[in-house]
């Protein structure tokens, strides 16, 4: 510990050890929250660096503080490399995260109390998209389009529909428990016919897009929002793309009319995760991540779990644990006593509460930056169906041995940037 940060440990010990465990508890677990991930040695880097001592309210070229010298080639960079990346006109990196980015779109095209059309959440969307706990569903007026039961797929029947009775300004396509491919192209029909801006968020699946294992939402959407944290493997932040003529409504939303300044050292953080993503290294990581989550989904649902829309197309899989009689809450728990940390989720038409719903949601960007290959996917799905029976039976030893087998296993993959003792 001392050696990894010998001045945060000489002035704040306490603090220091806390890193320290959450470092080993990064290398010894099997990390499967699928908006998370391990990002490079070199982005963590950038984002420790003085660049965090900086003000630069403004844009590259129209500041509001002096001493930009550097700081303006630094963010141009990165808003270029996303342009190259995603094939996008404009790129706005200053949003803080995923959240305010989305927000910076409302306050771009819509006024309080005008509506918009998402997904709701129990069916895979985001709290922004207008549910009513946000202060996107509390200032705007949001209708929620769900999944088929039937397919478990987005029901665009009941988008377009919605969209024609309720004339959406926005209309919001994406969100954080969809395990299938999403039809950019049939959003973009449907957006156009009514007259509404499209937004996709692609938070989750930025890195498949850009690995070329998902489809691009351009030219299909107006506005492209993502976090560069989750399958983009970048550090916490966000990033607007837009096509050219909403490229000044979009800036102006984000800074002055949501934000201050940019975090820059967050800013230098995601021009390299940028850079990393264009390699052909990164593309047979976004390949090998879905490769990983269907030979994963295919070992569960053959150990009896039932995968919503019976599989995936992409990095995650959402279970629905009513077949193996087990809620979500206590299954995601006794992961993770087990070393295997995933989280509760629920499911469409799930019958529970959210807050102790039906299901887990698992994915494989984290173990896959780890280099797991497929071969391994068979024993993470025993694991898995050996601790959800354990909990059941309240079995802590079978629990515990699962524990000491993930760490043994997740020796022999060192995690990306993490220091162990
Ligand atoms: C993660 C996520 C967000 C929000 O990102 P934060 O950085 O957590 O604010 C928004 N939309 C979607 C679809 C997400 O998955």
């Amino acid at each position: 510990m001392t050696q990894h940060h010998p001045a945060l440990s000489a002035e704040d010990p306490e603090l220091a050890a806390l890193i320290a465990a959450e470092e080993q508890l990064q290398a010894d677990t099997l990390r499967m929250i699928p908006s998370e991930n391990y990002v490079s040695a070199a982005v963590l880097e950038a984002t420790g660096t003085v660049l965090t001592n900086k003000y630069s309210e403004g844009y590259a070229g129209k500041r509001y503080y002096e001493g930009q010298q550097n700081i303006d080639p630094i963010e141009t960079l990165a808003a270029d490399r996303a342009k190259a990346l995603f094939g996008a006109d404009h790129a706005n990196v200053q949003p803080y995260s995923g959240s305010p980015a989305n927000l910076a779109v409302y306050l771009a095209f819509l006024q309080p109390g005008d509506t918009v059309l998402g997904m709701g959440l129990p069916a895979g969307g985001h709290l922004t998209h207008g549910w009513s706990v946000s202060a996107t569903g509390k200032w705007f007026k949001a209708a929620h389009y769900g999944v088929r039961k039937d397919t478990g797929r987005i029901d665009m029947d009941e988008v377009r529909d919605l969209a024609r009775t309720e004339r959406p300004k926005l209309i919001i396509c994406g969100g954080t428990a969809i395990p299938r491919t999403i039809d950019f192209a049939a959003f973009g029909e449907i957006a156009r016919e009514v007259g509404a801006v499209l937004l996709a968020d692609v938070a989750h699946i930025a890195g498949l897009i850009a690995g070329g294992a998902h489809p691009s939402p351009f030219p299909h959407a107006d506005v492209v929002s993502t976090t560069t944290h989750k399958t983009l493997r970048g550090p916490r932040g966000a990033m607007l793309m837009t096509k050219e003529e909403h490229a000044k409504a979009i800036d102006r939303a984000v800074f002055p009319g949501l934000q201050g300044g940019p975090h820059n050292h967050t800013t230098a953080a995601i021009a390299v995760a940028l850079k990393e993503a264009a390699t052909d290294d990164f593309k047979a990581y976004a390949r090998q991540i879905v490769t990983n989550a269907k030979a994963l989904g295919e070992e569960l649902a053959k150990r009896g779990f039932d995968l919503v829309s019976g599989g995936t197309d992409n990095h995650l899989l959402l279970i629905d644990l009513t077949s193996k009689d087990i809620p979500g809450k206590p299954a995601a728990k006794a992961l993770d006593r087990a070393g295997i940390v995933v989280n509760y989720n629920t499911v469409p038409f799930d019958p529970r509460k959210p807050f102790d719903p039906s299901g887990i949601r698992i994915g494989t960007p984290s173990l896959t930056s780890r280099g797991l290959p497929a071969s391994e996917m068979a024993t993470v799905a025993e694991w898995i169906d050996r601790v959800v029976a354990a909990e059941k039976a309240g079995d802590e030893d079978t629990i515990a041995k699962v524990r000491a087998e993930v760490k043994a296993l997740m020796d022999g993959y060192p995690a990306p940037g993490v220091p162990v003792a």
